[in-house]
């Protein structure tokens, strides 16, 4: 592949983890974060003094569970009356609230305690935060500016969770950004991997699984020369991990209750330790038999423990790994193919690694062996970065996408039908139109309401936006024509207009979008405070570093003082001895609340105490070395040390 001068960048936005890739040189390359590790939670934790986000926020989860946030994904783009909002709540253990916004509705919000105040996030805002972290991790990096990246969301997404993650990018300041669903992006690294040295794959039908933290994907995927063709997809955006966690929480709770006679449910605290560690017993049981739960003072002093096998495991979420099948047999009905025509059932995220889940799938594909070659953690962020470096840089070699949308699109009509315009699977972008006319006579307004999924009923389907269309001219029911136009663009987004026919005149319909989306105000000061939050980062990086010199200066003071305090006289050793325990002081008390320039003021006033006794005693020590026969030359004094040793 061609490369430009700009870095391509992938962004894998997970429910648990995210990662970051950049193509160069050549290559795919996955980008170690802060902490030197290759995926960061996507969790945002909240204190007295600062936001914490990824490695530093995960790490306050048992200490300050209120205020860590993390699932952020479930709730993007949802309502807070979801019902599955309303379950995940119950089991978070910090705040949501309803809040009113400019649609119908109420968005669902996190409350929080931040530097001592109430303040409440959008999961919107909460996306950008760890995006912003990713564009962060990958400028150190590259080394400049990231403005431009391709973010992954769950095929399943639907639209208004695509637009969100869309203005979740916006505020963490990536300008430019496409969106790809994250079993196209597997696909892309799988393409790779099968062919390395960049020709391309010989005809291939690949069955892509994503089964991760939060959600779970299917798609069926053709390698045909150069062209990466997505035949359909199936998931659930509310299936992963996180719930096969929630199933182990619920048996240990009640286990609890029935042995101590305490009900946890209520303790944020001790629901966020049985959590993490029944998330631990998880993993330990996919390679190995048994694990063992045990939590000092889990609730009023009492201790936990006990075990789990796998077997105990596997009956706790049994419907939910067959309801992966479900898919897998949808997606395959859909693609018009048998399981005969799977050249390679390709497995990714983190929840794949479950061995129920594997043996289901090899069950239903009569043995075939799964295609486990690509790292199921870094899969989905390496193939956004290689689709980001395909469009980068034009290449008739590069690979070429063709994608599909997951989910009908249609209008609600007479009685409460839907009708489609847009059937599910078609490919992306795409264009289509539809002519409606009125149900009753001389109306000259109509509210056109557009929905998405696929029932008949659009009462049980996503309600996206209501074109407002008015001026038509006036005429008995069933002749006004009007023309609603739908087009999905490469992101998988949905932009609609509509015109009326009768007279040819052009009248522009305002689509009113439903309470999920955000206003352009509303973007705009996200976009704002998110600029507040990065300043404020900035700040508290500069200050731990001003922070760590004097920490480290002040305890190498320490040291010459105590090695070579001899070679001066006692005053100065005293003065030295009083400005060291002061600096000592100073940072027991100012640790948290001082500002990063304090910090460095603190700097100079000591260095001013000890620079000039630190000289004496080097010019002492050095005469002495001459006297003892050793040359003044600094090579000199280093081998005499290092003889020491
Ligand atoms: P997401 O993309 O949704 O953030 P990931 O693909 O990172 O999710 O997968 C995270 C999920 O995978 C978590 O629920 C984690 O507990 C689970 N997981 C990771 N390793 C294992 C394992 N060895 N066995 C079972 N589950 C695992
Ligand atoms: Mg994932």
């Amino acid at each position: 592949m061609v490369e430009s001068n700009m870095p391509a960048i992938g962004i894998d936005l997970g429910t648990t983890h995210s990662c970051v890739a950049v193509w160069q040189h050549g290559r795919v390359e996955v980008i170690p974060n802060d902490h030197g590790n290759r995926t960061t939670p996507s969790y945002v934790s909240f204190t007295q003094t600062h936001r914490f986000t990824g490695d530093a926020a995960f790490n306050q989860l048992i200490t300050n569970p209120c205020n860590t946030i993390f699932d952020a994904k479930r709730l993007i783009g949802r309502e807070f009356d979801d019902e599955l909002v309303q379950k995940d709540m119950i089991l978070w253990p910090f705040q949501v609230d309803a809040s009113p916004c400019h649609g119908t509705g109420k968005k669902p919000v996190v409350a929080v305690t931040y530097k001592g105040e109430q303040r409440k996030f959008a999961a919107i805002e909460i996306s950008a935060m760890v995006l912003m972290k990713m564009k962060e991790v990958a400028e150190a990096y590259v080394g400049s500016a990231v403005n431009n990246a391709v973010v992954t969301v769950p095929a399943y997404f639907n639209n208004l969770q695509r637009q969100a993650t869309k203005d979740a990018a916006t505020i963490a300041g990536l300008s430019g950004v496409r969106i790809i669903n994250e079993p196209t992006a597997s696909a892309f690294a799988y393409g790779l991997a099968q062919k390395p040295n960049g020709s391309n794959v010989v005809r291939r039908n690949v069955l892509v699984i994503d089964l991760g933290g939060g959600t779970f994907d299917v798609a069926l995927v053709t390698f045909k020369k150069n062209v990466i063709r997505v035949k359909s997809v199936s998931g659930d955006t509310h299936l992963g991990g996180g719930d096969f966690d929630i199933r182990m929480v619920r048996h240990f709770s009640a286990e609890f209750e029935e042995k101590h006679h305490k009900d946890i449910s209520r303790n944020p605290r001790a629901m966020a330790r049985l959590r993490a560690a029944c998330e631990r017993a998880k993993r330990n049981l996919s390679s190995t038999s048994i694990a063992t739960i045990e939590i000092d003072c889990l609730l009023e002093g009492t201790d936990f423990s006990s075990t789990i096998t796998r077997a105990q495991f596997e009956n706790l979420n049994l419907d939910l790994f067959e309801e992966c099948i479900k898919h897998v047999k949808k997606c395959l009905k859909d693609a018009k193919m048998v399981k005969g025509d799977v050249d390679d059932v390709v497995l990714v995220g983190g929840s794949s690694r479950i061995p129920k889940v594997q043996q289901l799938l090899q069950d239903f594909f009569c043995g075939k062996e799964l295609y486990k070659s690509i790292n199921p953690d870094e899969a989905v962020a390496c193939g956004a970065a290689i689709y980001a470096a395909s469009l980068s840089c034009f290449d008739d070699n590069n690979p070429r996408l063709v994608d599909v949308t997951p989910l009908s699109i249609g209008v609600k009509v007479h009685l409460g039908r839907m009708a489609v315009v847009i059937p599910r699977n078609s490919p992306i972008p795409t264009r289509m139109e539809k002519i409606f006319t009125t149900s009753r006579d001389y109306k000259t307004r109509v509210y056109i309401p557009v929905h998405q999924g696929e029932t008949l009923e659009a009462s049980d389907t996503n309600f996206l936006c209501e074109l407002k269309f008015s001026g038509i001219p006036q005429a008995q029911k069933h002749i006004p024509r009007i023309e609603v136009f739908f087009k999905i663009d490469a992101d998988g987004i949905l932009h609609c207009s509509a015109q009326e026919l009768m007279t040819g005149n052009k009248i522009r319909a305002i689509a009113h979008y439903h309470s999920g989306r955000l206003s352009r105000k509303e973007v705009r000061r996200m976009v704002k405070d998110a600029e507040k939050f990065r300043v404020a980062d900035k700040q508290y990086q500069e200050k731990v570093k001003a922070m760590n010199s004097l920490e480290t200066y002040t305890q190498n003071m320490e040291t010459m003082l105590e090695c070579h305090g001899a070679k001066v006289g006692l005053s100065e050793r005293r003065k030295m001895a009083v400005a060291i325990n002061q600096t000592i002081q100073w940072l027991d008390q100012n640790f948290v609340l001082a500002e990063g320039c304090k910090f460095e003021d603190k700097m100079i006033e000591l260095e001013g105490v000890c620079g000039p006794i630190i000289t004496k005693m080097l010019e002492t020590q050095n005469l002495s070395m001459s006297n003892n026969g050793a040359s003044g030359s600094r090579a000199k004094i280093e081998i005499i040390e290092l003889d020491l040793d």
